[in-house]
């Protein structure tokens, strides 16, 4: 008896050690990534909104997985941030600088351009690579790439309607708003969709009487919310039904918002409060259900992360910005007692990917979320650099609308 115990011991270890071997194989290949970047999201607001049980998704996310402060290094604004966190690198070497360039041509200043920039996004490194991607609204993304996937991308935009939105948004009569083109007539038809519900969504973030007397402010939102409603909606709905391998959306609303109901000044607080509602908490409570809609759908060996560029608090940035990891591979209910960078992001997406860090990304891999035991079998590898873009453009791209843009952005304080 004894003979045949041994025997079936050393039997059922060797099947274990195959099961372990090749689960730890077909994790690597499958992961996935669904990445929501949030502009202007601060743990100061988030923390005890959560504590009060007011936002149950990100709750579920923050207890299921590992969150830190994010550190904002990087200057300039969400245009430079946003690009550093897509690449891995800062502003002096992928080469957007700011909101605006001047055109070298005409000596005008216009929005940047995704053309415009010299290094990979990791959306080009995983095309390069055969990883399929999604990626919806990303700043300085117009004119939308050619990646192994879709790109919905984002773009200034300017008019006397109500169209205009502030960041970017999506146009259907722009070129190059969508990759591959044959995507545009469903992404067109998301627009439709988002455009006939969102005045009726955004009533449960806006005071009633203030949004129908329609000020300044009000219309501003009303841009930046559309635009974000049209984003979801268009992202949500791809992500269904397609699902990508890395799967990313941004959402500006939030720091819209943020910058214009919250006040440093108590007097001027009150006086927001009074009369636009608390639109900053409403917000957060909107992109709660945002979130939900997409644990919903996630898919199987998913890591979910949340992360916005900065803080926002009391009308200013803040250095209280959100990172939020969950899924294979991630601690849980784990709280990272240092901070992560804008470019720790794209070097830590590619090691949860399986995939080498390039040397030249000035960012490294944010270890302090992952499982002990994932970091003891999975070494950071590293490469020199995944190289330059071969393309780059010296000036931005045209479009019809450049001088009405800076205009605006100009009127608003962006730029000076
Ligand atoms: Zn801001």
């Amino acid at each position: 008896m004894k003979g045949i115990t041994k025997i079936i011991t050393s039997v059922l270890m060797i099947v274990a050690l195959f099961i372990s071997c090749g689960s730890k194989k077909a994790q690597k290949e499958d992961l996935n990534i669904l990445f929501i970047g949030i502009d202007g999201m601060d743990w100061e607001i988030l923390d005890p909104l959560i504590k009060q049980n007011r936002m149950p998704n990100f709750s579920k996310l923050v207890r299921g997985g590992a969150s830190a402060r994010i550190n904002t290094n990087e200057a300039n604004g969400s245009a430079v941030y946003w690009t550093s966190i897509a690449t891995g690198q800062h502003a002096s070497k992928h080469g957007i600088e700011g909101f605006v360039v001047e055109d070298p041509r005409t000596r005008q200043l216009n929005p940047y351009t995704s053309d415009m920039r010299k290094t990979k996004a990791f959306w080009n490194i995983l095309s390069e690579k055969g990883i399929g991607v999604g990626i919806i609204g990303w700043f300085i993304s117009w004119p939308a790439e050619a990646v192994k996937g879709f790109m919905i991308s984002s773009y200034y935009t300017i008019s006397d309607t109500e169209q205009l939105t502030w960041k970017g948004t999506i146009y259907e009569d722009t070129p190059g708003m969508v990759y591959p083109p044959e995507l545009q007539g469903q992404v067109d038809g998301y627009i439709k969709s988002a455009r006939e519900k969102y005045i009726r969504k955004l009533s449960q973030i806006i005071n009633a009487d203030a949004l129908r007397e329609n000020d300044k402010v009000v219309r501003e939102t009303k841009w930046a919310f559309l635009s974000d409603e049209i984003y979801h909606e268009a992202a949500l709905n791809l992500y269904r039904e397609k699902g990508t391998r890395v799967f990313a959306v941004y959402l500006e609303g939030l720091d819209v918002v943020g910058h214009r109901f919250t006040s440093a000044n108590n007097e001027e607080q009150v006086r927001l409060d009074a009369k636009y509602g608390q639109v900053q908490v409403k917000y957060y409570l909107y992109l709660d259900k945002v979130l939900g809609e997409y644990l919903q759908a996630v898919g199987r060996n998913t890591v979910v992360m949340v992360a916005s560029d900065h803080g926002l608090m009391r009308g200013d940035h803040t250095e209280n910005g959100v990172f939020i990891a969950s899924g294979p591979t991630i601690k849980t209910s784990h709280w990272c007692p240092e901070q992560i960078t804008l470019t720790d992001i794209c070097p830590t997406m590619l090691y949860m990917l399986g995939m080498p860090v390039a040397a030249d990304m000035d960012g490294r891999v944010f270890v302090g979320i992952f499982n002990d035991d994932h970091l003891l079998k999975n070494n950071v590898e590293y490469i020199a650099t995944y190289g330059k873009r071969e393309m780059v453009s010296p000036a931005p791209s045209k479009s019809q609308f450049d001088e009405e843009i800076v205009q605006r952005l100009k009127t608003l304080g962006y730029i000076q």
